[in-house]
């Protein structure tokens, strides 16, 4: 699809003031970069270019996401860089990104009324967020959204409950090959932005294109080992692309591309479903999917949050899966699903305190993928997780950190254990070294007082 149908016409800007130091071109548009942060394979960018005899690469800082309550520092910095890796990009095809800041609702037909713009293009969101947005900006512009942020769109597969039945769905599709970058950009001179950011720690985090593909050549070469390691917490093996996939600086286009194999090309169905959840289902961001679910009532003890929060919870795989969120703003997958089982389940606290604690953390903090995560986890989601599985802290660790590396390296406090007692600092004998805790809850008993607990609920 290249022009989506599900772009709003509305007032059209063409025709206002052109500001008389720009250069004078036949046509104008608008390529507004939200969460495609690349020149590569962005349909967005390639239908403004076709579109107008000149683009004007747009990014909005919006205030309200980036000092919101689910902003997070590290994910700024990150946004900065690949701002400044974009422009870049963009420069070497003759171009340059213009960034300017406030509510999109208004910067965006401004500076369209400023450079005459007919038309904006822009890659489609699927959250509430941005739904509303670019619904707004639609009243006001001519936007044209289009694909590349997943790789089926949600009216392909539609509506379906459970994710078997979507992955057969998609994985019948076809699948879109990625697009080239443009030969070049023609900008307007004279357009002014705020330059991006680019302090020289933002360089040091590897938010490009180039960046991003490097490390998916890598995982590329490794990729037949996905399925029997990506779930190992010592052994490094899965992509680590989410944060690229997160702000695009590459399209899952290009990396199931690149990448074969059946177990990988999965992990990115379930991402785009997870999009398609909220797509379908926009009430249930911040609430539990299962209607009959919401009323479920939850613990609230902020020491016990505290203590999963910091690491300190006497249950090294849990601390370490925190310790490791809060220094590298990452975690694995398996890290995820172990450390939010212990919070919804072995303590009983809010899902959604966790899920805004992951989103204010990671890197690749995302509310479709983190929403889903979560809900499937606390058993409350659509296809979730039945809420008699209990993830048990020292079976996962024994199971998937046999030796103990990865959580001797987040958890220094119990590095001298041997490979038996590791998971279980308490069964050492003499109990769990100094400076380290004793388990906040004895898993068993927190197991069952959960069972119970969503029984009593299903009742
Ligand atoms: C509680 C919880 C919260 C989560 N929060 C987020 C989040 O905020 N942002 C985020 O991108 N992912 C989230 N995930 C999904 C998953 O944990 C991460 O995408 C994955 O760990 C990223 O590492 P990777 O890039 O090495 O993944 P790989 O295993 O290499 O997978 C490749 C890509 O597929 C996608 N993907 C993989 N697994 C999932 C999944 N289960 N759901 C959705 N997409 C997936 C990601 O984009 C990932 O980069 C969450 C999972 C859980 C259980």
């Amino acid at each position: 699809m290249t022009t989506s149908g599900l772009s709003r016409r509305a007032r059209s800007a063409a025709g206002g003031a052109m500001v008389d130091h720009l250069v004078m071109h036949s046509s104008v548009a608008v390529a507004w970069f939200r969460r495609d942060l690349r020149v590569v394979d962005n349909p967005a960018l390639l239908a403004a270019l076709a579109s107008a005899g000149a683009v004007v690469p747009l990014f909005v800082r919006d205030p309200s996401i980036l000092g919101g309550s689910r902003a997070s520092d590290r994910r700024n910095a990150w946004l900065e860089a690949a701002l400044a890796s974009l422009d870049a990009d963009l420069r070497t095809l003759g171009g340059r990104l213009v960034v300017r800041e406030g509510d999109p609702r208004e910067v965006v037909p401004e500076l369209a009324r400023e450079v005459g713009a007919s038309m904006v293009h822009a890659q489609r969101d699927y959250t509430p967020f941005a739904r509303s947005r670019d619904a707004a900006v639609a009243d006001a512009v001519d936007l044209r959204l289009h694909q590349g942020l997943l790789l089926a769109e949600p009216e392909e597969i539609g509506d379906v409950k459970v994710f078997a039945a979507f992955h057969r769905r998609f994985a019948a599709g076809p699948l879109r090959a990625p697009l080239p970058a443009p030969d070049r950009v023609v900008a307007p001179d004279g357009v002014a932005g705020i330059p991006p950011d680019t302090a020289p720690a933002a360089g040091a985090l590897e938010a490009s294109t180039a960046a991003a593909l490097a490390r998916l050549h890598a995982f590329a070469a490794r990729a037949d080992r996905y399925a029997t390691d990506r779930d190992r917490l010592d052994v490094d093996g899965s992509s680590r692309l989410s944060v690229h996939l997160h702000f695009g600086t590459v399209s899952p286009a290009m990396v199931a591309a690149e990448v074969e194999d059946d177990a990988f090309r999965r992990q990115l169905a379930w991402r785009d479903w997870a999009h398609h959840l909220v797509w379908w289902r926009p009430e249930a961001v911040g609430a539990a999917w299962r209607e009959d679910l919401r009323d479920l009532r939850w613990d609230d003890d902020p020491a016990l949050f505290s203590a999963w929060a910091e690491g300190r919870t006497g249950y090294p795989v849990v601390d370490a899966a925190m310790r490791q969120l809060a220094a590298e703003g990452f975690m694995p997958n398996r890290a995820r699903m172990i450390a939010a089982s212990f919070l919804a389940k072995d303590l009983f606290l809010d899902w959604r305190e966790g899920e805004r604690h992951f989103l204010r953390q990671l890197l690749d903090g995302d509310v479709a993928a983190n929403a889903m995560g979560w809900q499937w986890v606390a058993g409350v989601g659509t296809d979730a997780a039945p809420y008699f599985r209990v993830f048990n802290p020292v079976l996962q660790g024994r199971r998937f950190d046999p030796a103990g590396t990865w959580v001797r390296r987040w958890v220094p406090e119990i590095a001298e254990l041997p490979a038996a007692h590791v998971h279980a600092p308490w069964q050492a004998p003499g109990g769990p070294p100094r400076g380290y805790p004793p388990p906040i809850v004895d898993h068993a008993q927190a197991r069952a007082r959960a069972i119970a607990r969503y029984l009593g609920r299903e009742r």
